[in-house]
């Protein structure tokens, strides 16, 4: 039997092939299937889809999810066609508490939230299918791994700015694929994302209201001003005054991932976190970007681990930008 949708399928008769144990499957991105199958079988069903399978990598677990919650975003995204532009958000927020500067660029920048959501989500695509970070389906490099909570981190905002300035999209989409509660559990069993940052309302959108508090009850989330973590809001900042237009951020350096998509410059995905100010009330996180960065201090994952463009450690090293740290 060919597990696989031949070119010329029709739409109703997609993934028609009966399910397997994870462990009858025998091709290189086991995992991947298992986890779609999964989400066919039942996709509110996200204790089960999200939950590592016994004697499975938790790393590769995670990856896998990762790339299936990528894709899924990119379907997502195709419903703000037409109703997020930059005529209805000329910035990246989630509130107005919540504003985003696009680390997909040599200086970050305020892409208006479409460009922010496409240049993430390529940025994200394209770190994961980077050999360099991942070069196969079956072992994540352990230098890869600190990728893991920027990428989750920049992704969830997607579902934030759709729940809190496109609503109806947001609930038309999640109803159809649970999407958001699957992306949020996941975070949160793998401690992906600061709660601090999971700003939607869980009740407002989850089927799994009950194991979702039992998550949040057992699983300590990491301190929100971590290095990879970022950024909530601290007193001290939100008293902090800055002039609106210039979101000035407090930024904690981390050796991220600077991919190189295919035919193009180096994109860093994998800026640093920043934090946040407050002007009036608003509260700005903005990512900054180490692209420009000639060498990078090395990851705390593995010291000896290349960091994308500039490899030598130290050399030519300019401190790390002072806080707060302004950009336009
Ligand atoms: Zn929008
Ligand atoms: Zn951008």
């Amino acid at each position: 039997m060919i597990r696989r949708n031949t070119p010329g399928t029709k739409s109703a008769q997609l993934n028609a092939w009966p399910d397997q144990e994870l462990n009858e499957m025998d091709s290189c991105v086991a995992l991947q299937q298992y986890i779609q199958q999964l989400i066919r079988k039942d996709c509110s069903d996200v204790k089960t889809i999200c939950q590592l399978p016994e004697g499975q990598d938790e790393a590769l677990w995670q990856y896998e999810h990762l790339r299936q919650l990528t894709m899924e975003l990119n379907k997502f995204v195709t419903s703000f066609d037409g109703i997020c532009t930059d005529k209805t958000c000329f910035k990246m927020k989630a509130t107005d508490e919540w504003h985003y500067l696009c680390a997909a660029h040599k200086k970050p920048k305020e892409c208006c939230a479409i460009d922010y959501i496409i240049h993430t989500l390529d940025g994200t695509a394209a770190l994961l299918n980077s050999t360099k970070w991942f070069p196969d389906r079956v072992h994540v490099p352990v230098k890869s791994l600190k990728y893991f909570k920027s990428i989750a981190r920049r992704l969830y905002r997607i579902f934030a700015h759709a729940y809190f300035h496109h609503r109806p999209i947001f609930d038309e989409f999640e109803n159809e694929t649970h999407l958001c509660e699957r992306f949020v559990v996941f975070c949160k069993l793998y401690d992906l994302v600061p709660d601090s940052c999971l700003i939607i309302p869980p009740n407002e959108f989850m089927v799994n209201k009950e194991y979702y508090a039992y998550l949040c009850a057992t699983i300590v989330s990491s301190s929100a001003g971590d290095e990879e973590g970022g950024a909530a809001p601290t007193p001290a900042a939100a008293a902090a005054p800055a002039p609106a237009p210039s979101p000035a951020s407090t930024a904690s350096t981390i050796p991220l991932a600077i991919p190189t998509p295919s035919g193009g410059g180096p994109l860093d995905l994998g800026a640093s976190t920043a934090m946040s100010q407050s002007t009036m009330g608003r509260s700005v996180v903005a990512e900054v970007e180490q692209a420009s960065v000639p060498a990078m201090p090395p990851p705390p994952l593995e010291g000896a681990a290349s960091t994308g463009v500039g490899e030598t450690p130290a050399a030519g090293m300019p401190p790390p930008p002072p806080p707060p740290h302004e950009e336009a």
